[in-house]
């Protein structure tokens, strides 16, 4: 088969893929012939254009909103899936949010907001697809967690607390799910221009990067491919494989 198809037939759903990181994931694997369902939460427009760009390579992608932080919306949209593309073979855990504060200044709201959103959100999602992967004996999930949920970060309590969490849940699952065919990882990434870091100071970010640059997109989703799809990753389960120029030597 043509290396550059060969997610021929898959179906893979990527959580939070209207921008940033999701987007660059969602359009690799579209690359790589997989059928890409792009999740968004609030930004419609742009979900419709990565949707037309997938679509642009010759491959089937439709958009699809839900809050992955809400069970019942999270049930219905996995189900309305396979209803129309008859399985999931691949979830990427992207969706995420922060919302900073020093520790004696942050209020549960923003707590609440980040764990249900970047922890129950992994939870739910991999619980109603795990459902269906277990069913057919194979899968690949791939949760993208963070540097911050390794190292730890002033800030951000609530974040590195949801990071480290789904850095945990990535172990068991894969534990759980290893003896069906199902493959679960982490990718931890740095610092990675998007507009969830628009607004950092990067000149002292990059003093604490020796490679000394920020991260793109495509570098993620390159790490992504290969664990979804390469067959020199079939032995890889349970891993947080970090990807941040070397800010976690
Ligand atoms: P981003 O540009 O802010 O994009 C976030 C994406 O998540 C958007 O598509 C957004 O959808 C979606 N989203 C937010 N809340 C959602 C919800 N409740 N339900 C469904 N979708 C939701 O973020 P990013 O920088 O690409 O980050 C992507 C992931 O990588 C996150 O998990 C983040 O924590 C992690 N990460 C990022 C960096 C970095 O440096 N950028 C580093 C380490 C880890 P809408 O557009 O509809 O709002």
């Amino acid at each position: 088969m043509n290396q550059k198809k060969c997610l021929s037939g898959k179906v893979a759903l990527i959580t939070g893929a209207s921008r940033g990181i999701g987007k660059a994931i969602a359009i690799s694997l579209g690359k790589l012939g997989a059928e890409v369902i792009v999740n968004y939460s609030s930004s419609e427009e742009r979900a419709k254009e990565v949707v037309e760009q997938i679509r642009s390579l010759g491959t089937n992608s439709y958009e699809l909103k839900f809050n992955v932080a809400d069970e019942e919306s999270v049930n219905e949209s996995i189900n309305k899936i396979i209803e129309k593309s008859g399985s999931i073979d691949i979830l990427i855990n992207n969706a995420g949010i922060t919302r900073d504060g020093l520790l004696m200044r942050m209020k549960s709201s923003q707590w609440d907001e980040v764990l249900n959103t970047n922890l129950k959100g992994v939870f739910l999602c991999t619980k109603s697809v795990s459902k269906f992967m277990l069913k057919q004996r194979a899968g690949k999930i791939v949760n993208i967690t963070s540097i911050v949920g390794l190292i730890g970060n002033p800030g951000q309590a609530n974040y590195s607390a949801a990071k480290a969490g789904v850095i945990g849940f990535t172990k068991t699952c894969a534990k759980e799910f290893a003896s069906r065919g199902i493959q679960v990882n982490a990718v931890a990434p740095g610092f990675i221009e998007t507009e969830m870091t628009e607004k950092l100071n990067y000149e002292d970010i990059l003093k604490a990067i020796p490679l000394n640059k920020l991260g793109s997109t495509e570098e993620i989703a390159s790490l992504v491919d290969f664990l979804v799809s390469s067959t020199a990753s079939e032995y890889i389960t349970g891993q947080t494989i970090s990807i941040d120029g070397g800010m976690n030597i």
